[in-house]
């Protein structure tokens, strides 16, 4: 690929990004066998800084956990790794990019009992990830035919590289047919989530998003929008939805560190509400918004500053 930043590091090296090569042989690569994360650096009015950075650094050992993969770098080591990644590359607003994969280690599934694995920080500029006019004018989506994963199939918790293989499904589905972005329905055919980010429904005044068990990744997105929501005394409701419920709603949006906070304005061709940014994701984007500007205090100690 072409540079999009100077240096990545790489097992606890600086390494040139022309240079992050991996073997074709790595385990990764044939089996899907890696988890990651996806983090943002905003530029705030305090300075650089990266939304969440502990959260997420923290799912990256939980979805590590569940695969019982060796992870060398605590959350705090990989904290600083991408404040140095950040810095050496001279980034003030990035989107950040930590993977944990399953090398070279030899063919079989079954990696040996003694194994390591290899880790990288990319981080570089990338902008609103549905478009720049997607914030304000919202896209169009459509459900999948491809359903997530059934529970005790492929751990959803995880944010690991093979179940982004369902992503690819979803998501392709969807732009093949003209939209923007697919939404899939959990096995038992509720409400899961968008191919890279969670849904939240609003009707009536409440604001509702699916439980995790409807096989959602649990984001963290989800959960500042719930937190930030409540503080705005807005009523929430993590329960199950079923797939109509989303044409009748007032507001549909979509969330993810990529996405960050996206209006849907219609699903399966039906117009969702005003068919644009409704009121309530307006509220909620400024207040998520907030905290890079300083409109919003970050009382809960979001953002990680870069110095
Ligand atoms: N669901 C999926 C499948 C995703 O890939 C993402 C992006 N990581 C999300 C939801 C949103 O998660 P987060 O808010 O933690 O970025």
């Amino acid at each position: 690929t072409t540079a999009k930043s100077d240096y990545i590091w790489f097992n606890g090296e600086m390494v040139k990004w022309a240079d992050a090569k991996v073997h074709v042989m790595s385990h990764a690569l044939h089996y899907g066998s890696s988890v990651f994360e996806g983090v943002r650096c905003y530029e705030t009015h305090q300075g650089p800084a990266v939304f969440r950075h502990r959260e997420h650094m923290q799912r990256l050992h939980d979805s590590a956990k569940i695969y019982r993969m060796p992870l060398a770098y605590s959350v705090d080591e990989l904290m600083a790794a991408t404040r140095q990644t950040l810095k050496q590359n001279h980034l003030t607003s990035a989107y950040i990019r930590p993977l944990v994969f399953i090398g070279d280690i030899g063919m079989g599934v079954n990696p040996p009992e003694e194994y390591g694995t290899d880790v990288i920080i990319a981080a570089f500029p990338w902008g609103a990830y549905l478009g720049e006019d997607a914030l304000e004018q919202g896209i169009n989506a459509m459900v999948s035919s491809w359903n997530r994963a059934a529970p005790n199939t492929i751990p959803t918790a995880a944010k690991a590289g093979g179940n982004y293989l369902s992503s690819l499904l979803v998501g392709n589905e969807a732009r093949r047919h003209g939209y923007q972005e697919g939404i899939a329905l959990d096995v038992h055919g509720y409400v899961s989530e968008g191919a890279g980010e969670n849904i939240f429904v609003v009707k009536n005044g409440i604001l509702y998003t699916p439980t995790l068990t409807s096989a959602a990744l649990p984001g963290i997105t989800r959960d500042a929008i719930l937190t930030l929501a409540k503080d705005l005394m807005i009523e929430t409701c993590e329960q199950t939805l079923s797939r109509e419920s989303l044409y009748l709603a007032d507001e549909v949006f979509m969330t993810g560190t990529a996405a960050e906070i996206t209006p849907v304005r219609s699903i399966d061709g039906i117009q969702i509400g005003i068919g644009r940014c409704g009121p309530m994701t307006k509220q909620i984007q400024q207040a998520f918004f907030g905290l890079f500007n300083g409109k919003t205090t970050d009382k809960y100690g979001w953002l990680d500053l870069v110095k």
